[in-house]
């Protein structure tokens, strides 16, 4: 317990602008919670709309030096992080199990994931290029530049709180952008502390500026219709992404989605089965069910049916429910009450349906928002579990006869982040590759996540890649010089 205090403790609450931490506007705050109690945790800064345009005015007051800042010196300043980070792994998955209530385990994988971003970016700094070409004609010379977007805005949600932000952070930092950040109300407090950790690696003030607000939309919307700011980079709900994009069009202004999703699990008749059911585990199980690139809907060929929900059923059954501070935890509470409610709601409907409940289903009593590990055999297509995004730990099953099949199931979503397929068949693998309309795909695994890759979506999952060597283009504008000679 000391130990948890002391983290919470020594966590900043107020909002950080040009480089100093401070109240907000008339010293409003709001409760941090903790989701295996229902308690609260902290309180922190509650920012109005007024303090998020001073949070913009000192982005922009540093943007034009922070762009001429050697690039060298933007990378030592990740890679420093990347090492802070790394040395505080344990302080840092602790304040973020509190706050979100994933495992502490996998808080420390998600820290890690979370540092990668930025070791990756500290080497993408010095790598940014640019062109000179001579025209066709042998005549003209084509120059191109590659310079840094300007003043961002960017939004993150609370599923993964240090990893989202990183992903944005890193790159804008590499690029030369200043930032206004806006982690989700829910889990302020890991954005919180990586500000303090990038402070701490010499970023200069004003670079990175954190408001924490319980009233996202009033304090960002101006913001995002203020001409001085030059991108929008989100991370959150698909619902939220579209208004967002309807504002940002006001001022044309350029946007990075990460957005939902509903991914489709393949397992077809040749898969090896131990690895179906593992990367089953892991597509379905990270992060309690809560990701975007979680398996949503799990199609399995009709001959390897039987064994295959034999197998994630007794998987899912053993699973250890409970606060992710305890040892031997696998799976920790949701978010809150809402998304709670909203997955028994979901897997209600589907045996309401005609579904059958291999395992769990049953909310159990006491504090905290926790919803048990759970299978669902024969989930008809009809079944909102097939169409929405659960965000929890239930698995759908249901058969299929042909790839053909296979794929115009997987492909029946207006969704498009990532699907994952087992077959031992490389062909087979390829073809199907081909037509699935999602921007990344788990071949025989069960996890896409990598800083070296982008990662993003088509269709309404999103815009732009984040990640990768093009993950650094999200926060460069492109600049052609027409030179005669
Ligand atoms: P959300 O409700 O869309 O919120 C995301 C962020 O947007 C939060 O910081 C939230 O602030 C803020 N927000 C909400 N309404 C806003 C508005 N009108 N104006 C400005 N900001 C606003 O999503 P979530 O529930 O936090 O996260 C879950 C969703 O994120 C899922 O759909 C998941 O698939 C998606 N996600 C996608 C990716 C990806 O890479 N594609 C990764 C992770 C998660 P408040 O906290 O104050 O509401």
């Amino acid at each position: 317990m000391a130990d948890e205090r002391k983290v919470v403790e020594t966590c900043p609450d107020g909002l950080f602008i040009g480089g100093e931490w401070r109240p907000a506007e008339g010293g409003r705050t709001f409760a941090v919670e903790d989701p295996s109690t229902g308690t609260a945790l902290c309180e922190v800064a509650d920012a109005s709309p007024a303090d998020g345009t001073v949070a913009l005015d000192a982005a922009v007051a540093a943007q034009a030096e922070w762009a001429a800042h050697p690039p060298r010196e933007r990378g030592e300043i990740l890679r420093r992080t990347y090492e802070l980070m790394t040395a505080r792994a344990d302080e840092l998955a602790l304040l973020m199990t509190l706050e979100m209530g994933k495992p502490v385990a996998e808080s420390r994988a998600e820290i890690a994931y979370a540092a990668e971003f930025f070791r990756w970016f500290a080497e993408e700094a010095v790598r940014i290029g640019g062109d000179y070409t001579t025209a066709p004609n042998g005549k003209g010379r084509v120059l191109i530049m590659r310079q840094p977007v300007g003043p961002c805005l960017l939004i993150t949600p609370w599923n993964f709180p240090a990893a989202m932000g990183a992903r944005k952070i890193g790159p804008a930092v590499a690029a030369g952008c200043t930032m206004v950040m806006k982690p989700a109300s829910q889990t302020p407090l890991s954005m919180l502390k990586m500000a303090e950790l990038l402070t701490e690696a010499g970023l200069a003030p004003g670079v990175l500026n954190v408001i924490t607000t319980s009233h996202s939309g009033a304090v960002m919307e101006p913001l995002i219709k203020d001409p001085r700011a030059r991108k929008l980079s989100f991370t959150g709900s698909t619902e939220v992404g579209r208004v967002l994009l309807a504002q940002a069009s006001e001022q044309v202004l350029r946007t990075s989605m990460e957005l939902g999703g509903n991914a489709p699990l393949i397992v077809f008749g040749d898969a090896d089965l131990d690895a179906a059911v593992d990367g089953a585990m892991i597509a379905k199980m990270r992060n309690i069910g809560e990701a975007c690139t979680a398996a949503n809907r799990m199609y399995v060929h009709s001959s390897v049916m039987a064994e295959f929900s034999r197998r994630l059923t007794s998987r899912m059954a053993a699973l250890k429910v409970g606060r992710g501070t305890e040892d031997g935890v696998e799976v920790g509470p949701l978010i809150d009450a809402k998304q709670r409610d909203k997955v028994a709601g979901l897997v209600d409907d589907a045996v309401r349906r005609g579904a059958r409940l291999l395992t769990g289903g049953t909310v159990a009593e006491g504090n905290g928002y926790f919803y048990p590990p759970t299978v669902l055999a024969d989930v008809p297509r009809d079944a909102r579990v097939q169409s929405e995004e659960i965000f929890g730990p239930v698995a759908p099953l249901t058969a299929f006869d042909t790839d053909d099949d296979a794929v115009e199931l997987a492909n029946d979503t207006e969704f498009g982040l990532v699907s994952y397929m087992f077959t031992a068949d490389l062909n087979r693998a390829l073809r199907v590759c081909e037509r699935l309309e999602t921007g990344m795909i788990g071949l025989n695994q069960g996890m896409v996540s990598n800083p070296a890759a982008p990662f993003g979506g088509v269709k309404q999952s999103g815009l732009g890649r984040e990640g990768g060597r093009v993950g650094i283009d999200e926060y460069l504008e492109t600049k052609y010089v027409a030179v005669s000679l």
